[in-house]
């Protein structure tokens, strides 16, 4: 933490942001529930036994508890074929209590994560991975049914920060399917002026020293100095990089893509890591699983 004398930036709470949402869908969920007796539902699909896939699911299957949204839990064997995994898509995309579906990744080696996220119908395609809704979403006048979770969790931690991003220059490290891309076409259609700058970009840190909105996605430890952030610049840092802490019980920590200490002394906001945009990833795909229960419920 910078000294407070150092501390320029205004924190943004991802978690208390998230925890705002997550109070407001789950008003909403009970709103459904009284007037038409239904509930959104959320099928989460894990397939194998990898630790790290497991934890997230069992937080996405809780988060999902603790608002009302019903979790319909799918676990499959590692050695579950790709054929058989479709089918169980298919099941499910045609299961009216069902109106989000969430494949965990990484699947395994044998299995084509392509055709799988592919066979997700849109309507239910609450991770907004798939091709069309990603199209839509690079289209002008087009609009996906769903976005993609971490994008959209940073944009939503910028508009309620009231940080300006009409017209405001943007630059987003990172261009991966994920969050990458997609952010930068959201900030696009947000009408900001975007750069995009990626492992084989020149001068990334001149292009970077021009943001007034940064979104780290690099997936490199503090790799972003201080002195490459414009003063009162915006940062969002959605870098999750374990490094070694013999202090911690783990021996680890996590750390973003941006220098925190350093940047806290010259940004305008900053975005925590942890408690920043990994909250707000878990809310919005609670917030899609509504919006898409909210197409058809009542209906
Ligand atoms: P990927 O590894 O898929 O993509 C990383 C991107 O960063 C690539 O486009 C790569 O470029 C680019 N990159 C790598 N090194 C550099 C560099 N030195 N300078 C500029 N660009 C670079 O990662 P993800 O997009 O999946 O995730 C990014 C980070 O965000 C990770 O730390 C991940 O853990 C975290 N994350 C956090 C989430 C959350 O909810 N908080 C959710 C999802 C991810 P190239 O394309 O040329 O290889």
């Amino acid at each position: 933490m910078a000294s407070s004398a150092d501390q320029k930036a205004k924190i943004i709470d991802g978690k208390a942001i998230a925890q705002t949402i997550r109070s407001e869908i789950a008003e909403e969920v009970r709103g459904l529930s009284e007037k038409y007796g239904k509930v959104p539902g959320l099928a989460v699909v894990i397939v194998g036994s990898r630790k790290d896939s497991q934890s997230y699911v069992r937080m996405k299957r809780k988060a999902c508890a603790e608002v009302g949204i019903k979790s319909i839990d799918v676990d499959l064997p590692e050695d579950v074929s790709e054929a058989d995994l479709i089918s169980k898509v298919y099941e499910l995309n045609s299961n009216p209590d069902v109106h989000g579906i969430l494949v965990q990744l990484p699947l395994p080696k044998h299995i084509n994560e392509e055709n799988v996220l592919g066979a997700i119908s849109i309507e239910k395609d609450v991770d907004g991975f798939h091709p069309l809704n990603i199209g839509k979403l690079a289209m002008k006048g087009r609009e996906p049914l769903f976005l993609p979770c971490t994008p959209k969790g940073c944009l939503e931690l910028l508009v309620r920060s009231g940080i300006k991003i009409k017209s405001q220059r943007a630059v987003v490290v990172g261009r991966s399917n994920i969050v990458g891309l997609p952010v930068s076409l959201l900030l696009l259609k947000a009408d900001a002026t975007v750069s995009i700058v990626h492992s084989r970009s020149q001068d990334s840190e001149k292009i970077i020293r021009e943001a007034d909105i940064i979104i780290a996605a690099a997936g490199q430890a503090a790799m972003i100095k201080g002195d490459w952030i414009k003063p009162g610049a915006a940062v969002i840092d959605v870098g999750t990089n374990a490094v070694d802490d013999p202090s911690k019980k783990s021996g680890y920590r996590l750390v973003g893509d941006v220098d925190y200490k350093e940047a806290c002394k010259v940004a305008g906001y900053i975005t925590p890591v942890p408690g920043g945009v990994g909250p707000m990833t878990v809310a919005m795909l609670l917030k899609n699983t509504l919006d898409g229960a909210k197409r058809v419920i009542g209906q």
